[in-house]
């Protein structure tokens, strides 16, 4: 490919509907252009890459057994609401009708269709296990779509659905996920960290971990240990709890003014306790129901926990009304006692063990002090509902949690048999017995692994590749076209480079050498040749490593050979994984 007529229209202003740098990077580079918010189009280097992605991904998948298919991404409306989940999928299913007026929704996940396809297919344990997956375009209409490639509304994923007969062999098909995932993400140049997950509207109870992308921008918050392999999101990360017998007296509850005094910082200034002497309560609706939950003053709730303990559908914060109504008081000075008669009060395990803590009165400018659970109210439900934080022990050995940022990349699930029971699908044992398949789900964003691999790999002036998935391996930059013999050398190094297989691309361009260099930057090609004066007068040509800033001079008949081991080997290496 030549540049000259190539559609990489680059950028040298910072775009301004653009906040992370891949996003603006991507935009800069010519890799991708918006067509409506958290939707692209991915122009012909963008798609480059895009594809080596799904070659990887394919390459992993078809090893461990994976059968590639393509389903539909218009899905009729009756196989969701035979799953049940028309109703609780929420606004971000794109729901659209056909002229019959007939519902149908676009693909955000295949669940439904793929559960429909093998039910009607599969009779016997004989044709089972079986791993099918398809790389698609999904369609999710985000809440807040954003970071460009991250969180899109039309994005591509790899979903792969695995069929088992039993638990055990579902543990196998999640194990052989588990490790094509660990691989696909080396393989693409990123470091990333296997994390134990929430569920989500996903659903399934047997497990589930994220592949995270380390980086700042991710919007995923993780803890790790800093001795053993435990790593969880936050969402999901156990909270360590060790009982402790208070000898502390419990004194009487008592009633104290605290005008005006509505948040944590608030009452503790004014009554001189720290934070982790009062309890914060707060009020939810937990689908129809209102409910209220109880954290220590220095700690945060961890809402995902809560709707899990609750098993609700929808919870969100109760608005003031509700909270007028349920405590007879301003927002701030909710608490425990007595609060509206049949509310559930969901404890969190700390605040069980608290002896005269501090509460809201349920009455506006009042708090109770010396408030003991069991004594002054009884707690519905204990339970671990707060977020962990750094620094805090590992529930699994002696160590402590870091926290990090990361984006998720992918995630694996063990769904067992929620849709296999919600749609019926059935098979016949050894003994013709009907059983219900045991099933998993496996998921990777492929457009979102690329915008993750440019948050970890960039610096000032542009993308840094790797090898692995560039655009192309090498630009064969011509100092000036006009000169012949340079042309010359430049044309027939990019043809011999292009037949032994290394994907080089000619800056065939009558522009200024630094303009080149720039854009070459700038898409981070990993190897760049610069063709110029000593060309022809030496038998020289300039290699320039995108990452390390070396540069190495070397005789034009050796560049070739040359060129062709560095990337072979340094795909090699992505392979020894
Ligand atoms: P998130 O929590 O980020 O919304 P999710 O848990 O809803 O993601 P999954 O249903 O597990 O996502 O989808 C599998 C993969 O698809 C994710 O791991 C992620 O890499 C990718 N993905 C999900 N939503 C988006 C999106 N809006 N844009 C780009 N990629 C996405
Ligand atoms: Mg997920």
């Amino acid at each position: 490919m030549k540049v000259s007529q190539m559609l990489n229209p680059t950028l040298r202003e910072v775009p301004a509907e653009a906040e992370v740098i891949s996003h603006i990077l991507m935009l800069r580079a010519g890799m991708m252009r918006k067509s409506a918010s958290g939707v692209y189009t991915y122009l012909p280097l963008g798609y480059r890459v895009l594809k080596k992605v799904m070659q990887i991904i394919r390459e992993e998948m078809d090893k461990k057994g994976g059968q590639e298919l393509m389903l539909p991404i218009i899905q009729p409306a009756e196989l969701w609401l035979e799953s049940g989940r028309w109703n609780v999928y929420g606004d971000e299913l794109f729901r659209l009708k056909d002229r019959h007026g007939r519902d149908f929704a676009l693909g955000p996940t295949h669940e439904e269709i793929i559960t429909d396809l093998v039910r009607g297919e599969v009779r016997s344990y004989k044709q089972l296990p079986l791993l099918l997956y398809q790389i698609q375009n999904k369609y999710r209409d985000e809440r807040r779509p954003r970071f460009g490639l991250m969180r899109g509304r039309e994005f591509i994923m790899k979903d792969l659905y695995s069929f088992d007969r039993n638990q055990a062999e579902l543990d196998e098909s999640y194990h052989k996920m588990y490790d094509a995932y660990s691989r696909i993400f080396t393989r693409c140049g990123v470091q990333f960290r296997p994390v134990e997950a929430d569920a989500g509207a996903i659903g399934g109870t047997g497990g589930t971990h994220e592949f995270m992308v380390m980086a700042e921008s991710g919007e995923a918050a993780i803890v790790y240990c800093d001795q053993c392999t435990y790593a969880a999101n936050v969402e999901k990360a156990e909270a360590v709890h060790v009982r402790e017998n208070s000898t502390e007296e419990m004194l009487s509850l008592e009633e104290v003014h605290t005008p005006g005094a509505k948040t944590i910082e608030e009452v503790s200034g004014m009554l001189m306790l720290s934070a982790d002497k009062l309890i914060k309560t707060l009020v939810y609706i937990s689908d129809e129901e209102t409910v209220a939950a109880l954290v220590r003053g220095d700690r945060e709730i961890n809402e995902v926990k809560l709707q899990n303990v609750l098993g609700s559908v929808q919870l969100v914060m109760a608005d003031e009304r509700t909270v007028r109504d349920v405590t007879a008081a301003d927002t701030g000075f909710a608490g425990p006692v007595g609060l509206k008669k049949g509310i559930r009060i969901v404890v969190d395990q700390e605040v069980a063990d608290m002896t005269n803590a501090v509460t809201g009165a349920n009455k506006t400018d009042a708090h109770y002090i010396n408030v003991n659970p069991g004594r002054d109210f009884d707690p519905t439900l204990v339970a671990d509902i707060r977020m962990v934080k750094g620094g805090e022990p590992c529930p699994r050995c002696e160590g402590k949690l870091i926290e990090a940022r990361g984006i998720e990349v992918g995630q694996v699930f063990k769904l067992g048999t929620k849709y296999s029971e919600a749609l019926g699908a059935k098979f016949l044992d050894e003994n013709g017995r009907e059983q219900l398949m045991v099933m998993g789900c496996y998921g990777i964003g492929v457009s979102r692994t690329a915008a993750a691999a440019i948050e970890q790999n960039h610096d000032q002036d542009g993308i840094i590749w790797p090898m692995p998935i560039a655009p192309f391996h090498a630009v064969v930059v011509p100092v000036s076209t006009k000169d012949e013999n340079q042309m010359k050398i430049a044309v027939s190094l990019y043809e011999s480079l292009t037949g032994v297989g290394v994907e080089a691309i000619l800056d065939d361009r009558n522009e200024r050498p630094g303009v080149k260099f720039k854009d070459a930057d700038l898409v981070g090609y990993p190897l760049r040749i610069v063709v110029g004066s000593k060309a022809a007068e030496e038998g020289t040509v300039e290699i320039k490593h995108r990452r390390s800033g070396n540069v190495e001079t070397v005789k034009v008949e050796n560049a070739v050979d040359h060129i062709k081991t560095i990337v072979q080997d340094e795909i090699a290496a992505s392979l020894k994984c």
